[in-house]
């Protein structure tokens, strides 16, 4: 794969806190415009691994580039490059729909021209035209998370970083949020998301299983069940996990 067709990529990339390895040896190579999942039970270090990525904290060792610059020395660019919506990223409940995004649009610098455009786009992507006078708190599970990843996305990124982004979230809001990140991707979009749920793992075009901190597994879902005989993802991560505490051989 040459550098240009990958849009993020890392080797042996670890991070310690104090003795404690939470992310160890990690390397990845994801395309341009593939969907990516990223998952992991809690604690085995999907979000540190997301936050060297974004540039956001500093590996203890190992490298990244993402679209070729390199997330140590180059973290002002990537943040141009990137929306990340972050496990805690929220939205601003007494601000309404129009207000969320004008001040996310204030925060990347847009000119007003180019906010007002982009306003309007995202309002037509996130299907909120209608809502733009609504308070954000007023909206159900799913406009709220659109609305969050129509802020992540006012400065056109080339690549979206969502951590968790439909942790409890219903089933039905999850599915439309999804369908929209599976439209992005259509038109491009790289798109790197770390999630539990195994119904959302199975649409995405490859997946990473990361445990303790290392990455078990890497592929799209279907090589994942071919290599090991199994029908089902959930399958293939429950016989990993056994695995490795060495409860089968
Ligand atoms: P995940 O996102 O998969 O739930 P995290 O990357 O958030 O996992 O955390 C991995 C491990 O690193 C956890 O045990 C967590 O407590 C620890 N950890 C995360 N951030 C810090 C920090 N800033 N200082 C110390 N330990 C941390
Ligand atoms: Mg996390």
């Amino acid at each position: 794969m040459t550098e240009l067709e990958t849009a993020i990529e890392c080797q042996g990339l670890t991070k310690r806190f104090g003795d404690r390895t939470v992310v160890d040896q990690v390397s990845i190579a994801i395309p341009k415009g593939c969907i990516f999942g990223f998952l992991g039970p809690n604690g085995s270090g999907k979000s540190t691994t997301i936050r060297m990525l974004c540039g956001l904290i500093t590996p203890t060792s190992g490298e990244g580039r993402v679209l070729g610059y390199d997330i140590v020395k180059e973290t002002e660019r990537i943040r141009q490059h990137i929306g990340y919506m972050s496990q805690k990223f929220s939205l601003y409940e007494e601000l309404t729909v129009a207000e969320n995004l004008d001040f996310y649009a204030g925060i990347y610098g847009l000119s007003r021209k180019a906010a007002q455009q982009r306003r309007s786009e995202l309002l037509d992507m996130a299907g909120l035209h209608g809502r733009e006078k609504h308070l954000a708190r007023t909206l159900s599970g799913g406009w709220k998370q659109r609305l969050a990843l129509a802020c992540a996305l006012l400065h056109e990124p080339d690549i979206l970083i969502l951590d968790e982004p439909t942790a409890g979230v219903d089933p039905v809001s999850r599915r439309i949020f999804w369908d929209v990140i599976h439209q992005l991707a259509k038109q491009g979009m790289t798109v790197l998301v770390s999630t539990h749920y195994m119904d959302e793992a199975e649409t995405c075009d490859r997946i990473g299983f990361i445990f303790s901190g290392r990455l078990l597994v890497e592929g799209t879902p279907a090589a994942l069940k071919e290599r090991f005989q199994l029908p089902h993802l959930e399958d293939v991560f429950v016989h990993l996990v056994r695995r490795e505490q060495g409860d089968v051989s």
